[in-house]
């Protein structure tokens, strides 16, 4: 018999309804009680969606975020966030928002947590924070109340934790001490907690140590053995969980651990299952993950089937199946879409839909085909159509990705004549200035666009209002005495979305909502077939913002390697295929802006970095790919347009030659709060072309003085000549108003003034 779980369901809601409550209880809309009561009746209905399972995680829930809890469950809160009141529940999210309301009158603000990125996912998690004299102290009754919640509603209980070894990874010291150093301290807190769980009546437990597929030196690998060897004490039997990834040299290790079980992610590793099967204990469970919880598309059952069969032979009751890895990572459930078109739709899978295809696969193994024979029809002819699907192929599209050569991928002379010629083009100062692209995307913005999709705003009408929006950006900017001007972006809802909309092979969901962080959620695109552009997506508004002006106007666009970060992109040829379709696409746009007279073009690729692989044994064949993407978009221009690209991030030591590969002519970064250090990588690289390091800090509603930005330009100065520095804010400004970015660029540009006379 093939056992079937999860190891972790959305929490957000089919309707976002987490979102909605923290939102209203942190306005103060809603007590406590009435936020308490949202996450109840939420985990009661996900534990209702997962009813077939054999196994429902529990602790899988949180209101903010599970590494988070994991701090509270071991009493590692910041020192900071202590004593500020006696209310747990707010301290916690004082720690992952800086404070627990947003009324001015929560005096109480302390500095919030950092978050980082959750593996190579889109998901944000609070970075636990270590000292060397980080203590423990066990708080496990979040868990245990869960536990009686679920049992009390029948559910057939697998706690989920994060393994001792994985936080300690996950987390960050704030001073020179070895946070491995404190694992020793850490292992009791765990053990307890284990062994309140045996009292719970516990008797699988999941425990995530999801480095495994990582990296690990010996510090680390060790770590793993102690903790486990230490822990395994009580009756509670672990079932270890690994996913994103494969265990490769970490396979022995997995496999000489004293747990009960393994969790593999058999599609990312599926050429490890059978080593795993060898080389695990023929005692242990052996739980495969065959059903995608990274992507939004159906499972080929049939294939699956026939794979799986001599496998459950082999295992009987040992094999597990389940999701690759939490179902955090899709959306809750495609019952909610009424509007994706039929065939798109009947080819997709959403959290509950993929745990009913774990059930079928399970009941096709145990009780036979024929009891799931209807379904599996379904999936084939579902597959099929797919695969054979002409909304899916576009030879002309295939003809093109052929035929790009070497000469695609460069401009016609060195970033040192271009610099030239482009300079007599331009006639820039010392220390020109611009922006990122956007700015504040107000009320009567959002609501025009709102209007429009809706069908109550003509065409006509709002192009205009779009037009008196651009009209006034490019008032203001001149105003303030920018040297290079942007559009202002009034016209885009998201970066991605706008271009994906006006591309084939996209389609777009209405509930599709990921999770980013908090109550924050992201509603990737979904790319399901070659992708080609139509008609221009941008020229119109470039070309009549430039109209306006006589400064230089840069087109604004987003690069294909963030468009394909940003979405979920087609399982049926690699990402890296799918990126050079992007390309040649914004590659015409390129094209078609400069043949219009737009003589700057800035293509953001804010996601380049996110991209890169877990293993850095990876990285180099991604960024070759990615680059190589960049350069078709970007490079097909004569010497005179000016190509721009623009990163929001500060982290560039190790990928710093792949940067300088891109050869854009000018690159904006972000840098305020690192004080310009960060610039020292490129210094040390001798990174070739322009720069434009962020001085204003826009997601700060601080306005930064003249003195300050000066100050930091002066040590940009020090690493990087005049002539080849820009300033500018960090990123875009949508998301600020007027009242702070008119007093911010007009102290940016009189910087500007006093650093060009100084120099
Ligand atoms: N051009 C975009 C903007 O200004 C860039 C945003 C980003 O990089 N995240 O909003
Ligand atoms: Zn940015």
């Amino acid at each position: 018999m093939a056992i079937t779980h999860n190891l972790g369901f959305p929490r957000i809601g089919k309707k976002r309804e987490l979102k909605y409550a923290l939102e209203k209880y942190w306005k103060q809309e809603i007590s406590q009680q009435e936020l308490l009561n949202t996450g109840a009746s939420l985990r009661q209905n996900h534990w209702k969606e997962q009813q077939a399972l054999d196994y429902s995680p529990v602790g899988d829930f949180s209101f903010y975020d599970q590494v988070l809890d994991t701090s509270f469950m071991l009493g590692n809160i910041p020192q900071r966030v202590q004593n500020i009141s006696d209310n747990s529940l707010d301290d916690y999210f004082r720690v992952a928002r800086g404070r627990s309301s947003a009324t001015e009158s929560d005096c109480s603000c302390v500095q919030a947590g950092e978050m980082t990125k959750w593996f190579d996912t889109n998901y944000h998690y609070i970075v636990p924070e270590f000292d060397k004299d980080t203590t423990f102290k066990l708080d496990a009754s979040r868990i245990l109340a869960q536990i009686e919640e679920a049992k009390a509603q029948g559910v057939n209980v697998k706690p989920v934790i994060i393994g001792p070894v994985s936080y300690l990874w996950l987390g960050k010291a704030k001073d020179a001490s070895n946070k491995l150093d404190l694992l020793d301290q850490l292992i009791p807190t765990y053990a307890q907690l284990i062994l309140e769980l045996e009292k719970a009546g516990v008797e699988w437990l999941q425990i995530d140590e999801p480095i495994l597929v990582l990296e690990l030196d010996e510090d680390w690998q060790h770590a793993l053995r102690k903790a486990y060897y230490s822990l395994k004490r009580t009756s509670v039997k672990f079932l270890l969980t690994t996913y994103f990834g494969k265990l490769q040299e970490n396979l022995n290790l997995a496999c000489e651990l004293p747990v009960d079980g393994i969790h593999l992610d058999a599609i990312n590793a599926k050429d490890e299952v059978l080593k795993l099967i060898d080389w695990l204990p023929n005692f242990k469970v052996i739980s495969l993950g065959v059903v995608n919880g990274r992507n939004i598309w159906k499972t080929d059952l049939n294939k699956t089937l026939e794979w799986l069969k001599p496998i459950h032979e082999l295992l009987g009751d040992r094999l597990w199946l389940a999701p690759s890895c939490s179902l955090l990572h899709v959306p809750v459930d495609l019952e909610s879409e009424e509007k994706l078109d039929a065939e798109v739709l009947s080819w997709l899978s959403f959290a509950i839909q993929k745990l009913d295809e774990v059930t079928i696969l399970s009941r096709a193994l145990n009780e036979g085909e024929k009891v799931v024979a209807d379904a599996l029809a379904d999936n084939a002819k579902a597959i099929e159509s797919r695969k054979n699907s002409d909304r899916v192929h576009d030879n002309a599209v295939a003809t093109r990705v052929a035929q790009i050569n070497d000469e695609m991928q460069n401009r016609v002379s060195s970033f040192t004549e271009r610099a030239k010629r482009q300079q007599q083009r331009f006639d820039l100062p010392l220390y020109p200035t611009t922006t990122i692209g956007s700015f504040p995307q107000t009320g009567e913005i959002r609501q025009s666009r709102r209007d429009y999709k809706a069908g109550t705003l003509s065409d006509d009408n709002y192009k205009n209002a779009m037009q008196e929006e651009i009209k006034r950006c490019i008032r203001e900017q001149e105003e303030l005495g920018l040297d290079v001007l942007v559009h202002g972006e009034a016209e885009r809802n998201d970066m991605v979305e706008y271009f994906g909309e006006q591309l084939t092979g996209y389609a777009f969901s209405q509930f599709g909502w990921v999770q980013s962080y908090g109550s924050r959620c992201v509603k990737p695109p979904i790319i399901y077939g070659d992708i080609s552009r139509p008609t221009a997506m941008t020229v119109e508004w470039s070309r009549y913002a430039q109209s306006l002006t006589e400064k230089p106007m840069k087109g604004m666009l987003t690069g294909p390697v963030t468009i394909l970060n940003w979405s979920f992109v087609r399982d049926d040829q690699t990402r890296a295929d799918t990126c050079l379709q992007l390309a040649l696409a914004i590659r015409d746009e390129v094209l078609d802006l400069e043949a219009s007279g737009i003589s700057m073009i800035q293509i953001d690729e804010a996601a380049l970095r996110e991209g890169l692989p877990l293993r850095k044994a990876e990285w180099q064949a991604y960024l070759d790919w990615a680059i190589k993407a960049f350069r078709i978009t970007a490079n097909g221009v004569k010497d005179e347009t000016q190509i721009h690209t623009h990163m929001c991030y500060s982290e560039f030591n190790d990928i710093i030659k792949a940067i300088a590969d891109m050869d854009a002519d000018v690159i904006t970064i972000e840098t305020s709060r690192s004080d310009m250090e960060l610039l020292d990588v490129f210094d040390q690289f001798q990174y070739p072309n322009e720069i434009g390091p962020g001085v204003y800090d826009i997601h700060s509603p601080n306005i930064p003085t003249v003195e300050a930005m000066v100050n930091l330009m002066q040590k940009a100065t020090q690493r990087i000549p005049a002539e080849r520095l820009w300033v500018n804010p960090d990123c875009g400004l949508k998301t600020r108003n007027w009242e702070e970015v008119k007093p911010a660029l007009i102290n940016m540009v009189e910087a500007s003034k006093q650093l060009n006379k100084a120099a």
